[in-house]
């Protein structure tokens, strides 16, 4: 990638990304070599072979191959402060045990910082859209919407604060709306799990979801205890119950289901639900895999996530692509299980499908907003590049990443980022974490 590059033009002109190799992950799955990507304000006007007379502001990437931004279907951005605060927990303690009582000695102020840190790391490994859900979520969706990422935010509610949790997810939807063609970060609602939210509480989300389109996200049998407690609360499976409610549906997107039976990862196909698939977090936390395989066969649509960065322990959806494939080869028994264009796929147009917003992003194509990622090609472990799909799941990493762009806004250039200062949030997060420095078990 040239130095030289110039700075992508203003509204108005067009600024034409020039690359070895396009990516578009359209329908037909087709490649330029080489390629060029034209943005006009935040829109992608033109993909296809390099004009030969530009009519526009040049961005040299030559050396890159350009695809979509990737689509991370499951954050909590602010857990970045708990990074290496959680290792090896025996199952079942992680959450209550471990991450519970370090959770209480924050308030927004350190979440803040904490989420701003984790989206400049989002950012640094190119990805361009998260859904993302915590607590505070309107103090962390300020940091968030400042990052220039585009996002999905919910603030978390659970039972037993189910009144203001529900005060503020109105206002999170007041604030940003529930429309992701009109705003770059719009808000969905999300209820903790199925064990930390009864009937009453997710009744009220189903209405609330029904009133103003919002997207629901909710933690689905991710532990067994989270399984031990809804059957023995509402004598059923985790899925079940959701579905009792009319909670398994395309617009929801249920995160983990790692503990499902056979009949519910089927049901959560059955209903074409959005799934967030988080190989690395779920092994690390819970030494499983969830049967994605399955849901996938049934109908689920499936995207990748990371998880948060005290889970797994980074958000590098390159990274967690790779793991997807293996862990998911293992389980299935079948190294031809789960080909590489589908776990590229996970990352992208897939992911912006379960998001509900496949419309806008997860494809290089003309009309779809600008949010395209360059990745530095022509290094060792990545030549030569006879298969981009299975160099870009299997030996690309995050830190390859060179170029972002949201919006048609760079985010990214040359491996540094544009607008943020990443000294100061380092600097402020640490900070902020440094009141957990004492809280190692
Ligand atoms: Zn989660």
């Amino acid at each position: 990638m040239s130095a030289r590059a110039s700075s992508p033009a203003p509204n108005g002109s067009a600024t034409i990304l020039l690359a070895d190799q396009v990516l578009t992950l359209d329908a037909s799955e087709t490649i330029h070599t080489p390629g060029a990507v034209t943005i006009q304000g935040t829109n992608i006007v033109a993909v296809g072979p390099p004009p030969t007379r530009p009519a526009g502001g040049v961005v040299d990437l030559r050396g890159c191959v350009l695809l979509p931004g990737l689509v991370n279907t499951h954050t909590h951005t602010p857990m970045w402060v708990f990074r290496g605060l959680t290792e090896d927990v025996p199952r079942g303690e992680w959450l209550t045990g471990r991450l519970l009582p370090l959770e209480r000695r924050l308030g927004p102020d350190e979440l803040r910082c904490g989420a701003l840190a984790g989206c400049l790391e989002l950012i640094e490994n190119g990805v361009t859209t998260i859904a993302d859900r915590y607590g505070h979520m309107d103090a962390v969706a300020a940091a968030v919407e400042a990052s220039g990422l585009r996002a999905v935010v919910g603030h978390s509610l659970f039972d037993r604060s189910a009144e203001s949790d529900l005060a503020r997810s109105e206002e999170l939807i007041k604030r940003f709306g529930t429309d992701p063609a009109h705003s770059r970060v719009w808000a969905g609602i999300a209820p903790h799990a199925t064990d930390t939210c009864g009937r009453d509480l997710l009744r009220r989300v189903r209405s609330l979801a029904d009133r103003t389109g919002a997207r629901v996200f909710i933690h689905l049998a991710q532990s067994e205890e989270e399984v031990a407690t809804v059957a023995a609360r509402d004598g059923a499976g985790c899925a079940n119950y959701l579905d009792s409610l009319g909670l398994l549906a395309p617009e929801v997107v249920v995160a983990h289901a790692t503990y499902l039976t056979d009949a519910e990862a089927d049901l959560v196909g059955a209903r074409g639900t959005a799934v967030a698939h988080c190989p690395s977090s779920n092994a690390k936390l819970e030494g499983r895999v969830a049967p994605i395989a399955r849901m996938r066969r049934a109908g689920a649509v499936v995207g990748l996530g990371t998880d948060a960065a005290c889970c797994n322990n980074g958000m590098d959806l390159f990274e967690e692509m790779k793991i997807a494939g293996l862990l998911n080869k293992v389980a299935a028994d079948d190294p031809a299980a789960l080909p590489a264009l589908d776990i590229l796929r996970a990352a992208t147009s897939e992911a912006a499908r379960a998001l509900g917003i496949d419309h806008l992003v997860g494809t290089l194509e003309p009309g779809k907003r600008a949010d395209v990622i360059a990745v530095r090609a022509r290094s060792a472990h990545l030549m030569p590049w006879h298969d981009p799909v299975a160099n870009l799941v299997y030996a690309a990493r995050g830190s390859d990443v060179v170029a972002v762009f949201v919006d048609g806004r760079p985010l990214l250039r040359d491996g540094r980022l544009v607008e943020l200062d990443a000294e100061r949030i380092l600097a402020d997060a640490a900070q902020a974490a440094r009141v957990l420095a004492d809280a190692r078990g």
